[in-house]
């Protein structure tokens, strides 16, 4: 291969770049002739990514890939075949008939690694079955800052929960061997001090592998073939400049031996955001010594030229280019593109049971954080649904949802139900139905309250507009004024008031969630959750979703469960400071549940050997139900900090009325370890407390 061919292989594009810009929106995208020919042709470009503007169906993606293959086959000495990516991360949502399933968080809700697995082989299947092997998903970012516009994306705030998920994500999408995933975004994206998007994070190396890096390192075990670098900063310095990094810490630490890719346009920003570089072509140079393969440019090919002229100048060595091109053509030689450069096939996109998935998930996914009896609503009800979140297709999707911010309602395929259309078919009409209340705009509260009048119960649903990365970003963690003062309203009237809340992260609303008489978190559903969210309402499911993050009662306390003692002393030097709205784990059914004879099998333990824990589980109520039983310990004393508690192990457990089981868990040296700050994991000897539900006990450690 000659040094521009290699540099091509390293190079990726966006589809928009290639778009005729007359077609360029709407769902009949049109090649650009000449665009294509120069940048697939010319410059032979390895790869190239995304939407042009909104989702395209199944058989026009497989002729999309395949003008572009034809181009790289006949335009191209080498013919070597482009690989294309996209972002499936929640279904191959830019696919129109694809099946969506809840983000991530609400998948995170579900306590469920099997299910994540399922969707995430259904994603893959249908993502291959629009002609495309390669999907950036999964997040693997711990959400451990609320404010962050991508929390959503994220399994939650805890790092155990975070990795297992991971772990399924990825053995799900890469389980017919012919989709790669991509771990993103490695690492520390998703904790920026501020909560803005792409913004300063400042994380010691040891904070950094306890929190962040477990999931990293555990999907790499699982074998994921890509990574995507983070976009922002660490202590300063930019992680697609950081050899440490990306060198280091990833391939000889980590173990990493898959192909690297940037972030949208991030070796450029190095120069024009970061400024770690003078000049984009010192961008390059920096971004390429770090470690990057693939350099998501995505509209500009000076890339290429740059990266020739740094290997003729030998600013970077011909073996640095061939060790990232090697990786690509593995790739690429593994997915079977070589064979058959328009992946998968389209009779697969559907298969039986796909919808059946996505609404066990939705289902899964639902948390009840508060019923004081008013739940589930029986047969004769009349019902006033309301608020932003009750007739909108983008409040049950949330972002990328056939378009990036997931807004645009025409993009939708029809068919799909608002939660307003799903309940009309249930309930009739005992449905009333008043907007209350928009995204935008002052509220409708008169309107809503003479729809109360006829009804004996409100459902407000409370909305996070769609938005995602920088759109996202928020000044204000509440929820907008008039959607708490649509809720108020409601609350004055005396009738009970079910607060429904669909978004992103934890939007607040403390003032009415404490009045209201029943609180259902649901995240972003996807294609089934309009069903899902009815049939819980109307008890024809049990909800069994707990919370996968702290939901903070107000801004100026944005704790995760797992924070240290210091940080619960409070004003009166007490220690109540730490007083969410909800806690982590936290979520009811129409069951009861009841714990006994929590008991350890010794109260001292050597190194090497484990403690059995177990517990006697109980439905107590009049129901099926499911229990996530969750196991955390606590480190007493510690020579760093120790956090309050950890989640240590979990097991979902649905059980009959009546019905009892008894688990045991294994507690492992490894789990009572944490990272110190030479970087090295061991656990210290002394008194640890083991807490499953109410109940707890104490062994140690010597
Ligand atoms: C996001 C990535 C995404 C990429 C390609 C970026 O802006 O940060 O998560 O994979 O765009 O769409």
């Amino acid at each position: 291969m000659t040094l521009r061919e290699k540099v091509g292989q390293m190079t990726q594009v966006s589809l928009e770049s290639l778009a005729s810009s007359r077609e360029r929106q709407g769902s009949q995208f049109r090649f650009d002739r000449q665009a294509l020919q120069r940048a697939v042709g010319e410059y032979a470009v390895g790869s190239v990514l995304n939407v042009a503007d909104q989702a395209l169906s199944a058989s026009r993606w497989r002729e999309v890939i395949g003008e572009i293959q034809e181009t790289a086959s006949q335009g191209t000495r080498l013919g070597i075949p482009v690989l294309f990516g996209i972002d499936s991360v929640h279904g191959a949502n830019y696919t129109r008939e694809a099946t969506l399933f809840p983000h991530n968080l609400g998948l995170a809700a579900c306590w469920n690694p099997d299910l994540v697995r399922r969707c995430s082989s259904i994603a893959a299947r249908q993502t291959l079955a629009s002609g495309i092997p390669w999907s950036f998903a999964p997040v693997l970012d711990v959400g451990r800052q609320p404010l962050w516009s991508r929390m959503v994306e994220t399994y939650g705030e805890d790092v155990l929960l975070a990795t297992r998920l991971g772990v399924a994500a990825v053995a799900g999408l890469q389980s017919g061997g012919r989709l790669a995933g991509c771990a993103k975004h490695f690492v520390g994206y998703s904790m920026p001090a501020t909560g803005k998007d792409r913004t300063p994070a400042y994380i010691p190396k040891h904070v950094l592998r306890e929190y962040f890096l477990p999931p990293f390192q555990a999907a790499i075990g699982a074998g994921v073939a890509t990574i995507m670098v983070n976009s922002g900063e660490i202590s300063g310095t930019p992680a697609h400049a950081c050899k440490w990094l990306l060198n280091d810490l990833l391939r000889h630490e980590m173990g990493f031996k898959g192909v690297v890719v940037t972030d949208w346009m991030d070796v450029m920003r190095l120069h024009t955001i970061h400024r770690v570089a003078p000049t984009l072509k010192e961008a390059v140079r920096l971004a390429v010594e770090a470690g990057i393969d693939i350099s998501m440019t995505p509209h500009r090919l000076d890339f290429c030229d740059l990266l020739i002229e740094l290997v003729e100048e030998e600013a970077i060595s011909q073996e640095r280019i061939d060790q990232s091109v090697r990786r690509i053509l593995m790739l690429k030689h593994g997915l079977g593109l070589f064979d058959n450069s328009v992946a998968g096939s389209l009779q697969d996109l559907h298969q039986e049971g796909d919808r059946k998935t996505a609404l066990e998930a939705a289902r899964e996914s639902a948390v009840l954080l508060r019923n004081w009896g008013v739940l589930p609503l029986d047969a004769e009800t009349r019902v006033l649904l309301t608020g932003p979140g009750a007739d909108s297709l983008p409040a049950l999707f949330g972002p990328w949802s056939y378009t990036w911010q997931g807004r645009e309602e025409t993009a939708f395929p029809a068919g799909l139900k608002t939660l307003r259309q799903a309940m009309a078919e249930s309930i009739e009409e005992r449905l009333i139905y008043r907007p209350g209340c928009g995204f935008r705009g002052a509220p409708q509260i008169e309107q809503a309250l003479q729809g109360l009048e006829q009804a004996d119960v409100a459902v407000c649903c409370l909305a996070e507009r769609s938005a995602v990365e920088k759109p996202g970003d928020i000044e204000d963690l509440s929820f907008p004024r008039p959607q708490l003062q649509l809720a108020e309203a409601l609350l004055n009237s005396g009738k009970p008031v079910i607060l429904l809340v669909t978004a992103g992260r934890p939007r607040l609303f403390t003032e009415v969630a404490e009045r209201a008489q029943a609180v259902l978190w649901a995240g972003y559903p996807g294609s089934a959750g309009a069903q899902a969210l009815v049939e819980i309402l109307l008890g024809q499911v049990s909800p069994s979703g707990r919370l996968p993050f702290t939901y903070p009662r107000s801004s100026g306390s944005l704790f995760t469960y797992d924070h240290k003692n210091s940080e619960k002393e409070d004003i009166h030097l007490g220690m109540k400071a730490f007083n969410p709205l909800f806690q982590f784990g936290q979520g009811l059914t129409y069951t009861d549940f009841e714990y006994s004879n929590l008991s350890l099998d010794r109260d001292k333990m050597k190194s090497g050997e484990e403690v059995r824990v177990s517990v006697d589980v109980k439905n107590v109520g009049g129901r099926a139900g499911t229990e996530v039983v969750q196991l955390y310990v606590s480190d007493l004393y510690a020579s760093l900090t120790p956090p309050c508690m950890r989640l240590r192990d979990f097991r979902k457990l649905p059980l009959d009325a009546g019905e009892q089981e008894t688990l045991t868990f294994r507690l492992t040296h490894d789990d009572l370890a944490f990272v110190h700050r030479d970087g090295n994991r061991r656990a210290e000897a002394g008194d640890f407390e083991v807490r499953i539900g109410p109940l707890s006990e104490r062994f140690r450690l010597i």
